[in-house]
């Protein structure tokens, strides 16, 4: 079994304003975890730098180069209420999108089993031509159209447990049944969308629960809704929009999971891989802002994806 990691030093570059939840040290914190011994067998590779015409797969040229133009000389600039960016933010952004592509090739070219991308600026609730959200590009949504054109995937499937709910990724594949995009997520919370009756082209699958729930309504939503929706559709990869702001120590939620919980979504999601998508799986970071239940949630994801 072989996991490969992504990451950059230039993720770390992309500055947000003091306090900002979406910071740094959130990768720090993860570097820091997969550290332990028992990742040693991880296949760390440096991010490329992605393809402009990557982007382009999803967003309107237009509004690539306005998140271009908005990049300061120095200091920040606010692109929307919670979204800024910094002098490197456009390179940072340019990156995550390069590591989710080559991620996606190294799926589908036997390079690696499965992958976790550990990024920012996360990219889930990146719209077509808005973003917003901490979001700059949605690199999930840019991941499943890359292995559409480039491996010839009919069906992808992206299954989004951060605790906000995909706004971008639900916008972009709202008319398109060869994407599956279902979601997990606290409601109500920030952005507003995702409830069950938001069905796209019926390829939408929205699981929202409720504040203060946890593991059980997590894995009952799993079990009566993603998952089963994994089964009719019978993806070529799946695509996780990692995030992890739905353990019970985050900040931004009420929603009260554990390790164990993600440890136990991400096997269940390594079965539908082995059964429909020769075990094609590609994790991408999003959100989790408490630094200790983010670290210890992505090592229970990645030893997990690396069938330990
Ligand atoms: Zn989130």
């Amino acid at each position: 079994m072989v996991t490969r990691l992504y990451s950059h030093p230039i993720y770390l570059e992309h500055v947000t304003p003091p306090g900002h939840p979406e910071r740094p040290d959130r990768l720090r914190a993860i570097a820091h975890a997969l550290e332990a011994e028992g990742f040693a067998g991880l296949d760390r590779v440096e991010a490329p730098k992605g393809e402009r015409e990557s982007v382009l797969l999803v967003h309107p040229a237009g509004f690539m180069e306005r998140i271009e133009a908005a990049i300061p000389a120095e200091g920040l600039v606010r692109i929307d209420a919670d979204t800024s960016v910094s002098p490197k933010s456009f390179e940072a952004a340019m990156t995550a999108v390069g590591a989710a592509t080559a991620a996606v090739d190294d799926v589908f070219s036997g390079a690696a089993d499965n992958v976790f991308v550990a990024s920012r600026p996360p990219g889930h609730h990146a719209e077509r031509a808005t973003a917003m959200g901490f979001c700059l590009f949605n690199n999930a949504a840019i991941a499943a159209r890359h292995a559409q054109k480039k491996h010839g995937a009919e069906r992808v499937a992206i299954v989004d447990w951060d605790v906000h709910h995909g706004n971008g990724t639900q916008d972009i594949f709202w008319a398109d049944p060869s994407v599956l995009y279902c979601s997990t997520h606290q409601m109500p919370l920030y952005p507003g969308t995702g409830a069950k009756s938001e069905t796209g082209a019926g390829n939408i699958v929205n699981a929202p629960l409720a504040p203060n729930d946890g593991g059980e309504a997590f894995r009952d939503a799993f079990l009566t809704r993603v998952l089963p929706a994994i089964d009719r559709f019978q993806p070529d990869l799946i695509i996780v929009s990692a995030g992890f702001d739905a353990h019970r120590r985050d900040p931004l939620a009420q929603i009260n999971l554990v390790e164990d919980d993600f440890d136990w979504a991400t096997g269940e999601l390594m079965d539908r891989a082995q059964r429909y998508s020769a075990g094609r799986l590609v994790s991408l970071l999003e959100g989790g802002y408490d630094l200790q239940g983010l670290a210890s949630s992505v090592a229970a994801h990645v030893r997990r994806l690396m069938g330990s």
